[in-house]
């Protein structure tokens, strides 16, 4: 799927699925405050019938006259994840016949981003050959913070100790062996028009990717912000933001400095469209997309 917007960005879908509850992922959306907001009515974004959350866990790819960038790899196939029962252990991920489906082989891919560190953003770094990990894109570097790696071992990387140990050790190690990483500092640029921005709060080194042909702007923000709702409530933080408030702060000027800009916002767990456009609403912000 082409995404709406000047640049060519297409979706590749790991899983996407009605994921939880509102207060699963965010603490401070009680049923009573989630149900109070506009996006709780909107059934691209909230299953209505039981009220989770629809996330989809897919791959950007930003085609440039230079490179083919694919940011985030979501979960993976075979991986170890006990304390996450979606993602443990799957063998149905379609993802590189989704690829294919677009007309990449993984050979081709130039650049992989991470966003951040998070076993849902790593989990097709590598892929699983005769019991080894090896990087699932062989002609790829793979763009990755300083921090985020100096971090690796910080105790609050993830809520789930277990799984960010197991994830770093099949998914982003293989990748530092294979000597295929490239660790970077916050004004990267991969090439004229297409660097990074920091946007530490989720992670210590979460970054964000930005286009800007001159004319317009397109931010990939990863997990920055999550789910729409955050748009009419970027107080709300995830449970698993590294710093709470640090994540809210950052989420919240960068909705702030966006807003009616015409800038295209484009997370990494956005249902379709995928893609919004961040209005002044009475009392804080909100969205628009190609198809409202
Ligand atoms: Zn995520």
């Amino acid at each position: 799927m082409r995404l709406p917007g000047p640049f060519e960005i297409t979706r590749v879908v790991d899983l996407f699925h009605p994921f939880r509850e509102p207060s699963f992922l965010f603490p401070d959306a009680t049923p009573e405050a989630f149900a109070a907001t506009r996006t709780s009515k909107d059934a691209r974004f909230v299953n209505i019938a039981d009220c989770k959350l629809i996330m989809s866990f897919h791959s950007l790819i930003v085609r440039t006259p230079r490179n083919i960038i694919l940011v985030d790899t979501c979960v993976g196939n075979h991986k170890d994840r006990p304390a996450l029962p979606e993602w443990h252990q799957r063998t149905d991920g379609d993802y590189l016949r989704n690829l294919a489906a677009v007309g990449l082989a993984p050979e081709h891919i130039t650049h992989v981003l991470c966003t951040h560190l998070h076993a849902d953003h790593v989990g097709w770094n590598t892929k699983l050959i005769n019991g080894r990990w090896v990087p699932t894109f062989a002609n790829a570097k793979y763009v990755m913070h300083a921090k985020e790696v100096e971090h690796a071992d910080h105790a609050q990387c993830t809520a789930d100790a277990n799984a960010r140990h197991r994830f770093w050790d099949d998914s982003v190690q293989p990748i530092l062996d294979a000597k295929q990483a490239l660790i970077v500092a916050d004004d990267y640029e991969i090439e004229p028009g297409v660097h990074l921005m920091p946007a530490p709060g989720h992670t210590p080194g979460n970054i964000v990717l930005v286009l800007d042909d001159g004319k317009e702007r397109a931010y990939l923000v990863g997990d920055t912000i999550h789910h729409p709702v955050q748009i009419e409530r970027p107080e709300w933080s995830s449970r698993f933001c590294w710093d709470a408030e640090m994540s809210r702060q950052t989420r919240t000027k960068f909705i702030s400095d966006v807003a009616e800009t015409g800038a295209w916002v484009i997370p990494a767990h956005f249902a379709p469209p995928c893609a919004v456009q961040i209005v002044a609403a009475p009392g804080g912000f909100w969205f628009k997309t190609s198809a409202s």
